[in-house]
């Protein structure tokens, strides 16, 4: 049986499997050595935001149950994507898809960032007024609908082999759980992890309730994207434990940490107020 074929009859025990190891581990870590202290209790925190994970995974499976790998088995049936157009060896394609499919997610998380409409749907992941393991997963059901429709069509024109879409699935959904615990990691470790992977101390900058920190370390994943398109910032200016997280504008409970305030984010605010922040945010910052 071929890495494809074992990948593509296991994926589901594979993707399972590495989320309850990860988590585990995680959950652990933060108990034994925690970086902040949380601001909410952290039975209200995770009820509600595995609720949103739990109510996310239900959501999608409905919608598109074959998922990203269905689609690259269509697209490789098809011999669409520049992968098979190539017919590229698989020791290049799994390696080299899983990187370009990296920055893509980058890309899209710059862009929720930069799209007022899509930043509604992404408030639900920043509103958070703590960050930990759950953190990691909790977004709003829309936008993880729409990460799905983006992949699908990056999928069609890279055409990746079904293990390089498995596997990058796995391993950002580990790295995510990793990057947003809320754990201690000595700074020489942190300095030399950063060169190869996002840790939480480089993500944590981007969860602050300052504009421009937010407005940095998009990645999730491969920490090299923000430094290479300058968007790259080391250490939150009020420090790990003092910077406030979240954003400005949801700080109540009723809106953060439980589920229904949290499905209602995007729907919250009229749109005329995002073009006078937006404004607010260009007057402060090109002074
Ligand atoms: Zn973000
Ligand atoms: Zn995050």
């Amino acid at each position: 049986m071929s890495l494809n074929d074992f990948i593509l009859t296991n994926e589901v025990p594979i993707r399972l499997g590495c989320f309850l190891g990860v988590f585990g581990v995680m959950a652990l870590w933060e108990l034994m050595s925690p970086r902040r202290r949380l601001q909410t209790s952290k039975a209200v925190r995770w009820t509600n935001n595995l609720g949103l994970v739990f109510f996310n995974s239900f959501v999608l499976r409905l919608v598109f149950p074959a998922a990203a790998v269905g689609m690259a088995v269509f697209a490789r049936g098809q011999g669409w994507g520049l992968c098979n157009y190539l017919e590229a060896p698989f020791w290049l394609a799994v390696p080299a898809s899983v990187v370009i499919m990296d920055f893509f997610i980058w890309l899209q998380h710059v862009m929720v960032h930069a799209v007022p409409l899509l930043w509604r749907l992404h408030r639900v992941h920043h509103a958070d007024l703590d960050i930990d393991v759950t953190t990691g997963a909790r977004f709003h059901t829309l936008e993880i609908l729409l990460s799905m429709l983006i992949k699908f069509a990056v999928i069609l024109l890279l055409g990746p082999p079904v293990a390089a879409v498995v596997i990058f699935e796995v391993v950002l959904n580990a790295t995510a759980m990793f990057n947003h615990g809320n754990v201690r990691i000595p700074e020489t470790l942190d300095r030399l992890l950063r060169l190869v992977v996002v840790t939480p101390d480089m993500h944590r900058v981007h969860h602050s309730i300052e504009d421009d920190e937010t407005n940095s370390n998009f990645g999730f994943n491969l920490p090299w994207w923000d430094r290479l398109f300058g968007t790259y910032r080391a250490q939150p200016r009020a420090g790990h434990v003092a910077m406030t997280i979240g954003i400005r504008t949801f700080r109540a409970d009723k809106w953060c940490s439980w589920l229904p305030g949290m499905l209602a984010i995007p729907f919250v605010g009229k749109v005329q107020d995002y073009a006078i922040n937006r404004r607010q945010w260009k007057s402060t910052h090109e002074q």
